[in-house]
């Protein structure tokens, strides 16, 4: 990957996070209006909950987050909404942490891998079909049908490395 793209995909520890945050929703709007599916009150807050930041939130961060601001917030309901913006692509889940963070490209249908960084905890995404095709050819040679893959790569952000060196 080039400095340019790199830098692109690990924001800046200081970044204007709240444009991120209006983009991903602006975003969320438009693609539930093209399905004809709803964008529901909980289901947009769940999703701004997620993009609190670039590090992914485990479920029970985002119930504790919406208990606080609607004392009624069960956790079905959190799950039903963590659900439907799972399936639409808009967030994505990180088995090694068991959280969600929010996905940056959800126009286009992929198959995430992922970079964590293990100092900051943000993570970024690579949507890579190289990856994707590679890990289905080896499988298919040894006659192997893959049902789920998950890509999380552990170490250190762009701006933790420079900060420590
Ligand atoms: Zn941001
Ligand atoms: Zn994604
Ligand atoms: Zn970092």
């Amino acid at each position: 990957m080039s400095k340019k793209a790199a830098e692109m995909t690990f924001v800046d520890h200081n970044h204007d996070h709240n444009a991120c945050r209006g983009e991903a929703v602006e975003r969320a709007e438009l693609i539930c209006a093209q399905r004809s599916v709803r964008l529901t009150d909980i289901r947009k807050r769940v999703l701004e909950l997620v993009w609190r930041g670039h590090k992914p939130l485990g479920a029970y961060e985002i119930l504790d987050a919406l208990q606080k601001e609607r004392s009624g917030a069960a956790p079905p309901t959190v799950y039903r909404a963590l659900d439907f913006l799972l399936e639409h692509g808009l967030i994505h889940r990180i088995e090694s942490l068991n959280a969600f963070v929010g996905c940056t490209d959800p126009e286009t249908p992929h198959r995430a891998q992922f970079l964590i960084c293990e100092k900051c905890g943000t993570t970024a995404e690579l949507n890579d079909p190289r990856i994707d095709a590679a890990i289905n050819d080896q499988a298919k040679a040894v006659g192997f049908s893959v049902l789920r893959r998950t890509i999380e790569v552990e170490g250190t952000c762009p701006h933790c490395t420079e900060a420590s060196s």
